[in-house]
């Protein structure tokens, strides 16, 4: 039903987020990659069974469901995220209450309505909006036992502090900064290109975006290429199907418009500005922000420190492999990141030297299929398990470890009061 509804799942989003429509197309699908994934659920739910571990006794484990289990999702991906949550939940057994984020519901709801309409018991998947008092009476709600959540840092700490406490299980997938490194053996073009549609591809507000690129030794020649692609990206209404639609909103637009103006201030090289874009009928009134890219960036400034979440790319430079991996383990994020060379022994460097969950060789948004795990280090992620793959069926399941034994006869073996199985 998801792909059959696509085209107008994603004239939805279009209209209510802002992302070009192609990109509002990838969102909805690789939400549908996850339900996919969740129909083959038989394979991924079996427990483990250790047979006669003492005289006569086996142990094996069941997953039972949880019970009640909530999500909370950002603006960015109204279709993925939620899609990310509740067909896992529900095919692990357990009933889900999504919170939506309250900027653009609607394909999130037109989502729903195809769940239930596709045979989801009544009571299953329900719905709840608002913002700060709703998500914190979820996570305050005894009935609830897991609550999976997606956002920014600052709010993801806050509702796995308030429903750990409240004896949940959470996990939190939460704020970027993604350092793409560039070493001087890289493909110049197709990096160039890697590079440029990973910053600014929906006006750069993807927790995966590319927002900070390190290039290398003799790679920092690229910098006026970057700007020259940069530059090719045409900007306007997603339902134009442009290459980048207008941020969120307008106090969005105006916070990554008061950082640009504070990264020129604090000393780093605006190489392209792409403030208030020429669009005859739209810029005045609409949220466009077109590439902006600033060269000379060190750690301490705002626009490196904060995660700007738009169309904004930061240039760092780095004399060897191992300055940039210091530079990118020193940061507090730790969502994604790419190297671009065509060493393998150096890519295999960077693989395991560098802290970050998400790693791309030569790809730049390295967003894991769903048969594996979205994970994230350090301040990009709270909790152990991430919110699709084996581990998120870990995460909406009880491990029950059974011990059995079955008597076949009436004889006594004696009382035994040590720990030992006999
Ligand atoms: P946000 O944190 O503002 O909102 C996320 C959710 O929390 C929404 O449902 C919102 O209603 C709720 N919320 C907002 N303020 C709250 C408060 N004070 N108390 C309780 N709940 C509150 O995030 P956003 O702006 O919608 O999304 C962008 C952020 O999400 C970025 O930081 C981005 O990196 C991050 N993100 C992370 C991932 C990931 O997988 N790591 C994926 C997508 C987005």
């Amino acid at each position: 039903m998801i792909r059959e509804h696509l085209p107008a799942l994603a004239a939805t989003l279009t209209a209510e987020q802002g992302k070009t429509l192609a990109d509002a197309e990838g969102d909805v699908f690789r939400g549908l990659e996850v339900v996919e994934h969740a129909a083959a659920i038989g394979n991924l739910q079996l427990g483990e069974l250790a047979e006669n571990v003492a005289n006569g006794v086996d142990t094996y484990t069941r997953l039972q469901p949880l019970g009640v289990c909530a999500g909370i999702t950002p603006f960015n991906f109204p279709a993925m995220i939620p899609l990310w949550m509740f067909p896992m939940a529900i095919v692990c057994g357990n009933t889900f209450v999504l919170k939506p984020s309250e900027q653009d519901p609607m394909v999130t709801m037109e989502l729903v309505r195809l769940a239930a309409q596709a045979g989801i018991p009544k009571g299953v998947l329900n719905v709840v909006h608002g913002g700060a008092e709703v998500v914190n009476a979820l996570c305050d709600h005894p009935a609830i036992k897991a609550i999976s959540f997606v956002g920014s840092t600052a709010v993801g700490r806050q509702v796995y502090q308030r429903a750990s406490l409240a004896g949940k299980r959470v996990q939190c997938m939460m704020g970027a900064k993604n350092h793409a490194v560039v070493l001087p053996d890289a493909r110049k073009q197709p990096t160039i290109d890697a590079l440029v549609g990973a910053a600014f591809g929906a006006a750069g507000q993807r927790c995966m975006a590319v927002s900070v690129v390190v290039l290398v030794g003799e790679a920092q020649r690229w910098i006026a290429d970057i700007v020259a692609k940069a530059r090719t990206l045409r900007v306007g209404p997603g339902q134009d199907n442009p290459d980048l639609g207008p941020v969120i909103t307008r106090k969005a637009r105006q916070r990554i418009e008061a950082l640009i103006a504070q990264g020129v201030e604090e000393g780093a090289t605006l190489e392209l500005d792409g403030r208030l874009p020429a669009l005859p009928g739209h810029a005045a009134e609409g949220n466009f922000i077109g590439p902006t890219i600033f060269s000379g960036v060190r750690p301490g400034m705002a626009i490196y420190e904060q995660e700007i979440f738009g169309p904004v790319l930061c240039i760092m430079a780095a004399d060897s492999l191992d300055e940039a991996i210091a530079i990118v383990n020193a940061n507090p994020n730790g969502n994604g990141t790419a190297i671009f060379t065509q060493s393998g022994a150096a890519a295999r460097r960077f693989e395991l030297d560098i802290d970050v969950g998400q790693v791309g060789i030569n790809v730049p948004i390295p967003v894991p299929a769903p048969m594996f795990s979205f994970t994230g280090t350090r301040a990009s992620k709270l909790g152990d398990l991430g919110p699709y793959g084996k581990q998120a069926v870990l995460f909406y399941t009880q491990t029950k470890t059974v011990t059995a034994r079955w008597f076949d006869d009436d004889v006594s073996s004696g009382v035994n009061t040590t720990i030992r199985l006999r």
